[in-house]
Order: C-alpha cells, then structure tokens, then sequence
C-alpha cells in the first residue's frame, strides 16, 4: 500500500495537485421506506406508493424500519467504521414541492455510523485507503416532472420517505482515476452487503463530488495537520450518476479552476451540475445562496438507541468482502490487478470459485477468464450472467489446456465451438478429433514433409536459427494446429542440427 503519489497537473505557472472528497447517496435495500410502510420498489405508477405519513399529512407520526437500520449497521460495518449506538434524527427544513412536510429527517451530529476506510484497487495494482468520515440515514424527496404538461409541473412522491443513506469521505483521493475507483469498490462493497442496489442509473447511486486544486505539498502538509488552510477552495458537484461522469466532471473542474487561480482569481465555494453533455461543470448556487436549515431534533422521534449484542450479530453474518476476497485469490498465486478485477463484482468472483470447484487451479483460470472470455463477454455486449458458457465447461477448457490435451490455439477455437453450440467441451474435443498430438512419430512425420517440401529454408534456418519459427507454423498448419509446440520445436531441432536455445 502506498501513500498514492500524487498526479499532478501542469498549469501556465507550475503544478498542480487535485484534492477530492465525495458524498454519496445510496439508496437503502428494503422493501419499504424509513419512516412508513410504503414500497420502494422501481418504476411504479406516480404516487401509487405514497402513505399518509409520506404526503405529510398533518397527525401522521413516523415509525423507523428497523430493517433500514439494520442496513446502515451492515454498511458501517463493512466500511470498517465505528457504529454509534446512539444517534439522533434531525428536521432539516426547507422549501420544495417534492417535499410535502417542508423538511427532510435526516442526521446531523450524530450519525449512526462514525469513521471507517475504504481501500481503493488502481488500475497499476495499487492500492489506497480512503478516509470515510460517516454515514447517515436520511429520507429521500419526492420528485418534481416538468416534462408532463406544457404549463404545470407534476410531482411524484413514491420516492417521498424512501431511505438513504449519505455516506462521507474524508478529502483523500488525488486524482479522477481515485474518484471513479472510490464509487466502484464503494459500489461493490454495497452490493456484496446486499445494503444497496448500486443501480446508478436507477438513481439508487449518486454522488456529490467536492473538488479543489492546491500547489504541491499542500495536501501532505493537510494530512500531517489536518489543518484545511493547506488545501484549496472546494466546490461541489452535486448528484453526478455515473463512475465515468464523475471522472470527467473532476477533469474539468480541476482544469477551471486552475485557469482561475493563474488568471489571479479566486474560487468560490459553490454548488455546481455537471452538464454530461457538454463535458462541463456549471454554477448552481454559490455558498452566500446556501440554505440555513435550522436542523433540530425531530420531536416525533426518541434518539436512536442500538443495542451492542444486536450490532455483533449484524456483524457475525457479514459476507466475505472484496478486500478479503481479494487476499484470498492472491494466496493461491493470483496477482493483484487479476485478483482485484475478478472480485470487483460478487458474481465474477462466484463464478471463478465455481471453476475452481470443478477443478480448473487458480492462475489458469483467472488468465482464462481475464484475457480470453470476459474479452468475449465484452465484445457481444453481454454480461456473466447473460454469457454462454457455464463456469463448468469454462473449467473444462482450462483444465484440458493444463493437461496439454489441447493446446491454446485449439482452446480458442474450442470456446467458439461451445459458446456457439453449446455442449460439453470434453465431448467436443473427443468427437472432433481437437486433441493434440503428443505422438512423436506423427509429428516427426510431419516435421520431415515440411523440411522434404522446403529444401531452400533449410539453409535459411542453418544461417539464422531465429527463423524455425517459420517451420513451427508449418507443421502446426499440417497438423491443423493439433500439435505439441514444445515437442515440434524440439523434433525441428533435431533435424535442423540447431543449437538449444535457437
Ligand atoms: P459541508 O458540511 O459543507 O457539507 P463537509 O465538511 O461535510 O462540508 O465536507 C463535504 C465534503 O467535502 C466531504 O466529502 C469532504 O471530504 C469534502 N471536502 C472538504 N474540504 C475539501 C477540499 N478542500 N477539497 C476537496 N474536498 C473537500
Ligand atoms: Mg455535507
């Protein structure tokens, strides 16, 4: 693990180094909302999931799910974070359509989840720890329509009450390739937990990304401190939705605001969107128009009370998670970037288990998956889920490989065979006659046709030895790539009188 070098940017007067910090938005797991019974699930009728306590009618009380709760603990716990076994649910007021009661509950000093970490895979097989600062439960809004009349706008209030939860980092990722890994393993551990969805395009994921610039060293001297002066002025890119979005958003925002600064400006703590579209950040609101939301505790609410013996049991039934999975793949000799991709998702990580179940030995699968089929799987468009062929016979491929009963070149074209036609790769190989040849008198027959046939190449090959790659492709033409490279290559040898290691 490292302290993550920074990457810097080059500006008109020197460098640059990129502070990010991000809140994110996840929606809870659970069938119904925070507060009242209503569901949560997607796409329903407007307003055909909307309770009286959702609407705000007026005597309507709220009752927490303990089955959120239980979300939040779970999700604490995975982030390695300290649970509070007190926390108090807020009133945050304010003025919206989408927001019935005028105020959204939500959790101020005192969240339920105190610090944590998460660790971050880069794409070099790094790896970075990121500061989490808290998770809070919250109610989401309703939802304004603007797009269903020509004069009025509509709301819908099925999302009204359904709970999130705002999770916190601390300013610790350095560039855009930290930010977008942060929202994938965050995502990952999410969806490992069974907490959230991580549906970003659902809106069940989103992030709000707090960006600054700083001259070198700023942000070391920040984390020697923990002093903010060291670091820039942030500003925040609210409710991004995408991992990709959020890596070109800190692009541009980093960017413009290191043209401000060198053009002797200063930046202002403000809101900004991100317009997907147009590749840029746009002002929103600045920090003078911020909302004053005389938070206070919600009277309709006792503080949140958890008792330890419960959050232990929450605890004891936690999943094996990415990081720990990832440590287990590589003590079986798997090296880090290959063991960090195949547990980036719970089912990529389930379906390698399931070869190796069969018994296909470990490094040959992940090469087998990382460089031959997940390739595939991308180029048709297709998810693990979706793709043809069964981590069975995905084994058996490998483990066909290992034994030389078929070489690599066969195994490709065997894996077409299977993801077109489906059936048992052994099957195929014995009816199709795919196996290789190991029988030395047949590819010393083979051998001495080429050599028969190419008297003029002989001499070639006696002068420059690196040329008996020509014969190898030869023979293995003959044999219809059914031959053992390695006993060709030695067979070849022999024949031609060349030295061992031409
Ligand atoms: P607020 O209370 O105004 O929302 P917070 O202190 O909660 O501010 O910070 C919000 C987010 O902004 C956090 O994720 C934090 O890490 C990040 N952040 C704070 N200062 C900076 C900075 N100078 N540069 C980048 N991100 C920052
Ligand atoms: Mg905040």
């Amino acid at each position: 693990m490292s302290a993550g070098a920074p990457k810097l940017l080059k500006g008109d007067t020197g460098e640059w180094e990129i502070v990010i910090g991000m809140e994110v938005h996840a929606q809870v797991l659970s069938n119904a909302k925070l507060f009242s019974g209503a569901s949560t699930a997607f796409g329903a009728e407007p307003n055909s999931q909307v309770s009286f306590v959702d609407a705000a009618m007026p005597g309507m009380l709220p009752v927490i799910n303990r089955k959120c709760v239980e979300q939040a603990v779970r999700t604490g716990l995975g982030l390695k974070a300290k649970i509070n076994l007190t926390s108090i649910f807020d009133r945050k007021n304010y003025f919206y359509p989408d927001l019935p009661a005028g105020y959204q509950i939500s959790q101020y000093k005192n969240p339920i989840v105190g610090e944590g970490e998460v660790t971050i895979d880069l794409a070099d097989g790094e790896s970075v720890r990121v500061g989490i600062e808290r998770l809070h439960l919250e109610q989401d809004a309703g939802k304004s329509l603007h797009d269903q009349h020509p004069d009025h706008s509509y709301v819908d209030l099925n999302r009204a009450g359904v709970a999130l939860m705002e999770i916190v980092t601390k300013p610790h990722m350095r560039s855009s390739e930290e930010a977008a890994a942060f929202l994938k393993k965050l995502r990952a551990i999410v969806r490992y937990l069974g907490t959230c969805d991580g549906n970003m395009d659902e809106g069940s994921m989103r992030a709000d990304v707090n960006v600054s610039v700083c001259r070198p060293g700023g942000y070391q001297r920040f984390r020697e401190s923990g002093d903010f002066k060291h670091l820039g002025t942030r500003c925040e890119i609210k409710n991004v939705n995408s991992v990709r979005f959020i890596a070109q958003a800190v692009e541009y925002e980093a960017r413009r605001q290191i043209e401000i600064v060198e053009a002797g400006g200063t930046i202002r703590q403000e809101t900004r969107l991100f317009d997907a579209r147009a590749g840029e950040t746009r002002s929103m609101r600045s920090k003078e128009e911020a909302h004053d939301y005389r938070y206070f505790p919600d009277p309709d609410l006792l503080p949140l009370v958890l008792e330890r013996a419960w959050v232990d049991e929450i605890a004891a039934t936690l999943p094996e998670l990415p990081d720990e999975k990832k440590a287990r793949f590589m003590a079986l000799g798997l090296s880090a970037y290959d063991a960090a991709v195949l547990v980036a998702e719970r089912e990529t990580a389930d379906y390698f288990e399931e070869m190796l179940k069969d018994g296909a030995e470990a490094k040959a699968a992940a090469n087998w998956l990382n460089n031959e089929y997940f390739g595939r799987l991308n180029k048709a468009g297709l998810s693990l889920a979706e793709g043809p062929i069964s981590p069975k016979a995905n084994s058996a491929i490998v483990q066909m490989i290992a034994a030389d009963v078929i070489s690599g070149k066969i195994a490709k074209d065997l894996c077409d065979i299977v993801w077109n036609e489906g059936g048992d790769p052994r099957a195929i190989v014995e009816s199709r006659g795919l196996k290789q040849v190991t029988d030395t008198s047949a590819i010393e027959k083979a051998v001495d046709a080429v050599i028969a046939a190419h008297p003029e190449k002989v001499e070639e090959v006696k002068a420059k030895p690196k040329l008996a790659g020509w014969f190898v492709g030869q023979v293995m033409k003959q044999t219809g790539g059914k031959a053992n490279p390695q006993a060709v290559n030695a067979i070849l040898k022999t024949r031609l009188g060349l030295p061992d290691e031409g």
